[in-house]
């Protein structure tokens, strides 16, 4: 029995469980990820929470991200469509969602490449899969929410910026998170199809009223979930069958 699976959701916080889903371990050569199984508007779907490791909160900086999205591979998914919280250091309004259209990669420690025995470089113009963003830009412009597109800055955390640090990021970027990198360019590595949807949950660093607790982050993450959940649903049953996009072709012409 093969059903073919829509796309698989990286869930951030509090996008870990949907209902009526059964979880199945995926072996890759980076390790095994969990991953849960639902259906949504009739199409077969995988939820990978990234946080979730064997019995905890896996914080930021200690995700498999490789394991992540070689488990999509392994599952024979094109798509990703992931969830992220992010801080703002524009005037997004808190609540509201964001699509990245493009990324800064701020992050010290992390392995972002499969390629280590041979040198590959992969084009990055177009990081986020036109094809899905365009879908998840009429769900929620269909449901009458609130977002805009824009820059993702990603830092290592697990710490939250500095002030100086968010005066020199908004210069280049509009939303800051620490989750976003290496999956997107693994992602691009496997010539999968990704595009990354956005909660704004805070004022970035020194942008806010004072100081940035964990629960306003949760909190806000959590009154959003079910909107993000019928956005996300819906966006998946309109993605088209045929893939148009360029991302399929990602490694051609990438290899030295
Ligand atoms: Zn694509």
């Amino acid at each position: 029995m093969t059903h073919e699976i829509a796309a698989v959701i990286f869930g951030g916080v509090g996008f870990t469980t949907a209902k009526d889903c059964h979880s199945r371990m995926i072996h890759t050569p980076y390790g095994n990820v969990t991953a849960y199984f639902t259906r949504m508007n009739g199409d077969d779907v995988a939820i990978i929470p990234r946080h979730a490791g064997a019995e905890e909160h896996t914080p930021p900086h200690m995700i498999n991200y490789r394991a992540n999205v070689r488990a999509v591979h392994e599952l024979g998914a094109k798509c990703i469509i992931s969830t992220n919280s992010v801080g703002t250091m524009r005037d997004h309004s808190i609540g509201s969602f964001v699509l990245l259209d493009d990324f800064m990669d701020l992050t010290k420690n992390r392995i972002s490449t499969f390629f280590d025995t041979e040198t590959v470089h992969v084009d990055m113009v177009e990081p986020y899969c036109p094809r899905i963003k365009k879908c998840l830009a009429n769900s929620l412009g269909n449901g009458g929410f609130t977002y805009s597109e824009g820059t993702y800055v990603c830092t290592e955390g697990p710490r939250f910026e500095t002030r100086a640090e968010i005066a020199m990021m908004k210069q280049f970027g509009d939303v800051v998170g620490m989750t976003g990198v290496p999956e997107v360019i693994l992602a691009r590595e496997l010539e999968l199809c990704y595009a990354s949807i956005c909660t704004v949950t805070n004022y970035a660093c020194g942008l806010g009223n004072g100081k940035l607790t964990v629960d306003e982050v949760v909190s806000i993450l959590n009154g959003a979930q079910d909107m993000l959940f019928e956005v996300v649903s819906d966006a998946i049953s309109n993605l088209p069958d045929e893939r148009d996009c360029d991302c399929g072709n990602a490694t051609q012409g990438a290899r030295v």
